[in-house]
């Protein structure tokens, strides 16, 4: 299989350069950047500290793109949208990564879905994976009792708020309750606030350090709390699940599928 990596340098680029090479079956067909990138014509094996590669970092996503039986992007929204036009133009399947996508990105990637397969996933963890269906079972069981708060905890390099794996669980305990996150979530609270509001699920974002990913979910009624609790320790485990549903697209039929559907967890 071949699989090709756009953002090749990025936090999760390298982590996924890394996974690549080891995984059994796999080869790593290329890498991109963007155009003003100063990893551009470095070989994707010393980017990471391992033997040369004798593929280099390109500013040409469509190559690659033409070149993979599948592409793995972790990126800003701009490229992934472009992306997922192009591997939809080039039968490629993709496993997208990125987060803070718009409405109108989410468009162009479910039209995209419809010609190849697409496994978008917020969160590429095996817990989190479970954690979104234990959310919903619980959000089911507990109804309109129970508050419920999402925190987050994330490092200072992260540039979307709330986090994608946050919004994920929210939508998960709003379907749980036959509700749309939409319509109930409380982003923000300052100053003057008011009493919160019966159904709200409310979020809450730290940023710090270096923190690979944490997220709880508070479920608070009278005189009892359920928390659920996920926590990242290293980056590795989002690289080892994205190509796991890389691999997993091979052959697949064209369809937008989660982490979930990889897992057999729906
Ligand atoms: P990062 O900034 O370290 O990496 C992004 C990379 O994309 C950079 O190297 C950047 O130069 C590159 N890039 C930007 N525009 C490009 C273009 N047009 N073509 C090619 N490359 C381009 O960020 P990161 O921490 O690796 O995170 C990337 C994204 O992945 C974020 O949206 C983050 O929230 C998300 N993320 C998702 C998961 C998950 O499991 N789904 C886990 C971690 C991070």
């Amino acid at each position: 299989m071949k699989i090709g990596i756009v953002g090749c340098a990025g936090r999760m680029g390298r982590m996924l350069i890394n996974e690549v090479l080891a995984f059994e079956g796999a080869s790593l067909v290329g890498g991109t950047e963007h155009g003003q990138s100063e990893h551009l014509g470095a070989d994707l094996g010393s980017l990471v500290g391992k033997p040369e590669t004798g593929v280099i970092v390109t500013p040409d996503a469509e190559a690659l793109i033409a070149a993979a039986d599948v592409i793995i992007d972790f990126t800003i929204p701009e490229a992934t949208r472009s992306n997922a036009e192009l591997a939809s133009a080039n039968d490629t399947a993709m496993v997208i990564g990125t987060t803070g996508l718009s409405a109108s990105d989410q468009k162009v990637i479910a039209l995209a879905a419809s010609r190849v397969a697409i496994v978008q996933a917020a969160n590429y963890s095996v817990g989190v994976n479970l954690m979104l269906g234990m959310t919903e079972q619980a959000a089911a069981i507990l109804g309109d009792d129970m508050d419920i708060e999402i925190v987050e905890m994330h490092h200072r390099h992260k540039v979307d708020a709330p986090s994608g794996t946050a919004l994920a669980l929210g939508d998960a305990a709003a379907f749980g309750r036959g509700v749309k996150l939409g319509e109930v979530s409380a982003r923000a609270r300052d100053g003057h606030t008011g009493a919160r509001k019966p159904g709200d699920i409310g979020f809450a974002s730290l940023r710090g350090g270096d923190v690979a990913g944490e997220h709880t979910v508070i479920f608070a009624g009278e005189g009892e709390r359920l928390e659920i609790t996920h926590k990242a320790g290293t980056r590795q485990i989002f690289a080892v699940g994205a190509v796991r549903a890389a691999s997993w697209t091979l052959g697949r039929k064209p369809g937008l599928y989660s982490m979930r559907d990889v897992l057999g967890l729906k």
